[in-house]
């Protein structure tokens, strides 16, 4: 196969193995772009999150019927009250051990919406998701697809938020009632951004929206739906780090995204 000077650029920024020298133009353009959104990224506020109002301080359902009004209750708030809850909530074991929630980033009217997993060690303590090396990882698959975390227009900049708001100890694998707790927040921030595209990275994302434990390896390179919406299935960034191999694959889903995102 051969590649377009753009196309090694960009498989270059994603740290696949066939990337070669850009022209000096386009590097210096990409490690431009790089740097301005390492700039905005510094320059945004990670701001502890809001003191819980008094009114949502009782948030453990403990059985069926506070459950399903605890998920009626959440799917009626705007932005605001929504950050408030999901500060306050105490739903599941998960708060006991968090420095703070990590609520969501970037554009309220993004056209593309990335959902992870949970937050680590780094998102816990700066309370934004994907600040960690993984994070970096995704910052420059974005990029390679002309998508950033940083202020752009809803059609460039992205909406991030995870299945969990909250650190799970030790970064252990989400457990399915935290899952299941914490879902109600992430459909409600989809349903506030109205994504034209959905990306869900790592099986907990996939699990949450798609109901199905089958391996990403057998749902990617194919588009799903979510209550209408087109999701696109692909690998965690913190799996590709460790599992660079199936970069070339995740390269394939992203230009799938992309695809998606141009109808
Ligand atoms: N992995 C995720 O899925 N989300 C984060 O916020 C950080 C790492």
């Amino acid at each position: 196969m051969t590649w377009t000077e753009r196309q090694r650029a960009m498989l270059g920024a994603m740290g696949i193995a066939v990337w070669a020298a850009p022209e000096a133009g386009e590097a210096a353009s990409s490690r431009d772009a790089a740097r301005s959104a390492n700039a905005a990224r510094a320059a945004r506020e990670t701001r502890p999150n809001a003191a819980p109002a008094a009114a949502l301080a009782s948030l453990a359902p403990s059985g069926a019927d506070d459950r399903s009004a605890r998920a009626r209750e959440i799917a009626a708030l705007d932005w605001q009250p929504l950050r408030e809850h999901v500060a306050a909530c105490r739903a599941c074991r998960l708060c006991e051990g968090r420095t703070q929630t990590v609520f969501g980033v970037g554009n309220e009217r993004a056209h593309c919406m990335i959902v992870g997993e949970a937050p680590g060690e780094n998102e816990d303590l700066q309370g934004e998701p994907f600040v960690g090396a993984a994070g970096q990882l995704l910052d420059r698959m974005l990029h390679a697809i002309g998508l950033t975390r940083g202020a752009a227009e809803p059609a460039q900049q992205v909406y991030i938020a995870n299945t969990l708001k909250c650190r799970p100890p030790r970064n252990r694998n989400p457990e399915p009632d935290e899952l299941a707790l914490c879902a109600a927040y992430l459909r409600r921030q989809i349903d506030l951004v109205q994504p034209r595209l959905l990306l869900a990275m790592g099986r907990f994302a996939v699990q949450t929206l798609l109901d199905s434990s089958e391996p990403i390896g057998k749902l990617r390179a194919r588009v799903h739906r979510w209550h209408e919406r087109p999701v696109v299935v692909t690998y965690h960034p913190a799996y590709l780090l460790r599992n660079p191999a199936d970069k070339a694959r995740a390269w394939a889903d992203l230009c799938l995204a992309a695809e998606q995102l141009r109808r």
